[in-house]
């Protein structure tokens, strides 16, 4: 394992000064579930600064807004989300879908915020090698074995896919995140926080997250009326694993009739893929057994 420090800050404002002092060679330390195992593993991308955010003050909490939304810290452990009792009445998908992250004991280590910023599980960037996301100039994903938790969906450099499922989960409810960053509080959609690979200050990662930000808090809207919502999970081995693939899914309902959707697929592409064609597709129908069948079959007939 390289030589590393830890700072323990106390405050948003020391984190981000440490994190701006060090730069790419710092990086903000929450559960460790995800960090500790880039920095066992040797990964040139791991930083050798962590800023430890678990002594701060007001990051780890879930408590309803005036206008009946909720809001969670970003250092909220999952475990606290899969068993919130606001949560399970407010948004029961999202407690199914974060009952379904990992362990249990992993569930109580990690945070909601490491949830929605980790690093994808391509083996082999967690094997060491050179790839883009660690320092090199090529994808092995590309041209290798590229079975487990690669993106049926293409890519652009990096050909891994998203692993989160609390983003998946999050973006049918239309939260939002909140962002500490040395200008100032900067928000975003959850699209808008996990676009896929990009390039943030010259290394490849799926958020947009830069340096010397964090992401301090997750905001969800109320609930809509008769919004109905589901989330369902395939895993290579059934328990404790990954997305293979996995589908979060919204519809709000008046009477029978769809009047608005969210259909958002995880663990295919380097993002959650939302579906907007579908989406679309659903709005005015009416809600019934057959629904699917129908609109195959007359989507056949349109094209012969
Ligand atoms: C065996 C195993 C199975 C797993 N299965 C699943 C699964 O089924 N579904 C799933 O979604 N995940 C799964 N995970 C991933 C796991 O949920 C993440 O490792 C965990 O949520 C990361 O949270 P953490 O608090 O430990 O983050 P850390 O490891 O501390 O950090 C992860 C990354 O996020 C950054 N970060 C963390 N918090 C912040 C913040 N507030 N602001 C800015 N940057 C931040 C860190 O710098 C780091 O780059 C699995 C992991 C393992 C090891
Ligand atoms: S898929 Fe991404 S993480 Fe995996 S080898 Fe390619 S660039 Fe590296």
């Amino acid at each position: 394992m390289k030589k590393i420090s830890i700072y323990r800050p106390t405050s948003i404002d020391e984190a981000i000064q440490i994190l701006s002092r060090h730069g790419k060679e710092a990086g903000v330390y929450a559960g460790g579930t995800d960090l500790l195992i880039r920095l066992k593993s040797r990964l040139q991308q791991a930083p050798s600064y962590l800023v430890d955010i678990k002594k701060i003050d007001n990051l780890r909490y879930i408590k309803e807004d005036a206008q009946g939304g909720v809001q969670i810290g970003a250092a909220t452990k999952i475990a606290e989300i899969a068993n919130s009792d606001l949560l399970k009445r407010k948004y029961p998908m999202l407690v199914e879908a974060v009952n379904m992250i990992s362990s249990p004991e992993l569930r109580n280590a990690s945070t909601l915020g490491g949830d929605l910023l980790q690093e994808v599980w391509c083996q082999y960037l967690r094997g060491g090698y050179s790839c883009w996301r660690n320092g090199g100039y090529i994808c092995y994903g590309a041209i290798g074995d590229n079975s487990y938790y690669h993106s049926a969906m293409g890519g652009r450099l990096c050909y891994a896919v998203y692993p989160g499922d609390a983003a998946t989960a999050l973006i049918p409810f239309d939260a939002r995140v909140k962002l500490a960053t040395p200008a100032g509080v900067k928000e975003l959609s959850i699209e808008q926080l996990v676009p896929g690979d990009m390039m943030v200050d010259g290394r490849i990662q799926s958020h947009v997250v830069r340096y010397n930000e964090i992401l301090t808090e997750v905001v969800i809207p109320p609930p809509k009326p008769g919004v109905r919502a589901s989330f369902e999970k395939l895993r290579p081995r059934g328990v404790w694993d990954f997305a293979m693939a996995s589908l979060a899914m919204s519809l709000q309902l008046r009477d029978q009739t769809i009047d608005d959707a969210r259909v958002v697929f995880g663990g295919i592409a380097g993002k959650p893929l939302r579906e907007t064609a579908v989406e679309d597709f659903l709005k005015g129908k009416t809600l019934s057994s057959d629904l699917s069948d129908h609109e195959v079959q007359r989507d056949q007939d349109r094209h012969g």
